[in-house]
Order: structure tokens, then sequence, then C-alpha cells
């Protein structure tokens, strides 16, 4: 059964490059996901989902099927009551929780931040001082895939503490590398998925919060009803199954992803990046190609490299690239020409090496 498939590269942020056994592991007989059977795999991803950032007796894991958009939209649209909310926006991600927010009539300050550099904690804690208003929750991005920049939500879960605001974190690009400790960042709910760090397929999303916090849900007025994460939290408990038709074959490749995980450990599978992150950075100041983000504010997971000359035809070096099985990413930032590489999934600096070495190739004929 475990043929070897077709690898691929993919140096984009997700779905990434998975193991064969993952991919097999979708392979299995037919099953009614309300069968007891499928509700025990269910619980125990979601108890190890739990243990990757928390304790699991006073965390717990709810999950979704749907991209990682789904949790975060449940997240934002579950857990505010109708104090306002500050919203970081220092991104594409901070931003499209601003536009979630948005649509559900959400009452939220936004707080616009660099793209490309730390957050300025006074001028943050200078607007919820200012803004007269209650405010009962900050959500930021942990780690903005924009640009690589990662946020520091030790620092920002210290704020919440101050002024007694509940944090949402969007930890999708962040989870299962870098490490999370939601006690200890003082983070009530966090959100990610099951094809980046993690190494899985992509189809389910997840939200990882305190039970406490989750209990005070309990007689909100929901605002969506499929993603209304309170129902999707009591009826696991009750039935260990989803609300809804979950993504079966997806899970079972998540189970084995968790697996593989364990097996690498968390800081071994970061030290891993880095060092694929390490060897994109020498090759790119080789090729003379000039990155966004200084290092120390750097994840060491997506790159945003600015478009080497101008005129530059991103489309025309991906094709290039996509011809010999390596998946590279258009930049999101309106205000500079990039394009992205990212590190993660079951890749090594070797693929890295390859990719630079096809680069170099690249830009010597078409210059
Ligand atoms: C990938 C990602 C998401 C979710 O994107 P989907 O396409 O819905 O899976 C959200 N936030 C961040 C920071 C991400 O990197």
């Amino acid at each position: 059964m475990s043929t070897a498939v077709k690898r691929n590269i993919l140096l984009t942020p997700g779905p990434t490059t998975t193991t064969d056994s993952v991919k097999w592991s979708q392979v299995v007989p037919d099953i009614c996901p309300r069968e007891a059977e499928f509700g025990e795999i269910m619980e125990h991803i979601t108890t190890e989902l739990t243990r990757v950032v928390a304790d699991s007796d006073h965390y717990q894991t709810i999950l979704f099927g749907g991209s990682g958009t789904a949790a975060v939209e449940s997240m934002i649209c579950s857990v505010p009551g109708n104090e306002a909310i500050v919203i970081v926006n220092n991104g594409a991600y901070g931003k499209r929780m601003c536009e979630i927010a948005k649509v559900y009539g959400i009452d939220y300050l936004e707080f616009r931040s660099p793209f490309d550099d730390a957050i300025d904690m006074a001028e943050l804690e200078r607007l919820i001082r200012s803004s007269g208003r209650t405010i009962s929750h900050l959500a930021v991005v942990h780690h903005e895939t924009t640009t690589g920049l990662l946020n520091n939500v030790k620092e920002l879960g210290e704020l919440c503490r101050k002024y007694h605001m509940d944090m949402m974190v969007d930890a999708m690009s962040s989870f299962a590398a870098i490490p999370i400790q939601m006690k200890e960042m003082n983070i009530s709910f966090l959100a990610s998925s099951s094809n980046k760090n993690l190494q899985g397929m992509p189809g389910v999303s997840f939200v990882i919060a305190e039970k406490s916090k989750l209990e005070h849900l309990k007689d909100k007025k929901p605002r969506s009803y499929y993603l209304n994460l309170y129902a999707q939290y009591q009826y696991f408990a009750d039935h260990a199954q989803m609300r809804f038709t979950p993504p079966v074959q997806t899970l079972y490749a998540l189970r084995q992803a968790i697996q593989e995980l364990k097996q690498e450990g968390i800081a071994e599978r970061y030290e891993r990046y880095t060092t694929s992150w390490k060897t994109l950075i020498s090759g790119l100041k080789k090729l003379g190609l000039t990155y966004i983000v200084p290092e120390e504010h750097h994840s060491k997971i997506i790159t945003s490299i600015q478009e080497p000359y101008e005129g530059f035809d991103f489309q025309s070096m991906h094709d290039f690239f996509y011809s010999k099985g390596i998946m590279i990413y258009p930049g999101k930032l309106a205000e500079l020409k990039t394009f992205r590489i990212a590190n993660i999934g079951d890749i090594t600096h070797k693929d890295i090496e390859t990719f630079l070495e096809l680069l170099e190739n690249y830009l010597g004929t078409v210059k």
C-alpha cells in the first residue's frame, strides 16, 4: 500500500509537502463519522493538539471542517460580546480579522502597525487608554504569513493582563513549530489548521480555548449557525462527534501527522525549518536578493523577497519552477513588490539548495 507518490516541493505556506505516510494514511475503510470508533480518533486528535500548547485538563481543542479561516472566523464571531475589541493589523491576516469583525458587526478598534517591524507597545497601550471604551478582547496574528513577521505574543499577553482583556491569537502558521504556551503567554483562544506546520492535509481547522472561557459563551446569542464555537464544543463534549460531517480522511491524515510531529519533536522541527531558512537567506544574499523583516523579528518560516528588478515577471518564474515540481508563492503586500518562499513541510535544507541553484540559473537566463 505504501507506494511512493511523486514528490513535489512546496515552498508555499501550506498546504505543504507531506510525507508518503501521511498521504497513505487517508486510504482507510469507509466509516460513518458518527461511529464511536471515529469519535475516539477525534478525541485523541483534540487531546494531542491541546497538548502542543496547553494542559488538556483546562484547555480544549474544538475541531471544524474547513480551512484555517473557518477557525479564525469562529473565534472572532463567537467570543466577543457587545464590548469593543482591539485587532492588531500588521499584515493581510490581521486585516482579515478586521474584515471578519466587520461582517458580523462586531465593535472593533483597528490598531495598524508596520508590516515589517515590531509592534509599538506604547502606541498600542495609548490606543487602549484613550479609546474611552471598555475593551474586552485583543486579537492578533502570532506569525504574519504575509511577511514572516513574528509578533511578540508574550508581551501582548502581559498588556492584556494589565487591561483585563482576553487574547485571541491566529497561530495558523506558528503552531507546531514556534513554541507557544497558552497559559504563560496569557492566550485564551488560539486558532490553527491541519496543513501548515502540522504537515497534514488541508480541511481541518481548530480553536484551542481555555475551558472556563468557553463556558462563559454558553448563554451568548450566536452570530453564526455553522461556526458557533460554543455549540461545536458542547456537541463534541456530549457526543464525541462534530455537529456536521467532518472531513473523515483528512482527520486520519491529521492523526498520522501528529504522530510524526511527536516522533520528530516540535523543537527539532523548528530547528529543521530554521536550518532551511538559514540556507535560503545565505543563498539569497549571494544572489544579491533582499528580503524584508529584520532577523530579530523574523519567524524563519516564510520569507518575503523583493523582486530582483523592475518589470520582473513572477508568473514566468513560477511557471519555470512549477515545471520542475517546485511551487513558489506570490507576495501579498500592496506596498512592495515581493514574492514569498516558505520553508515548512517535509523538506530540508537540501531542497532549499536545489531551489537556489535553479533560481540562480533562472535569473541568469532572464536578465
Ligand atoms: C494560512 C493562514 C490562515 C488561513 O488561511 P486558509 O486559506 O483559510 O487556510 C489564516 N491566518 C494565517 C496567519 C495564515 O497563515
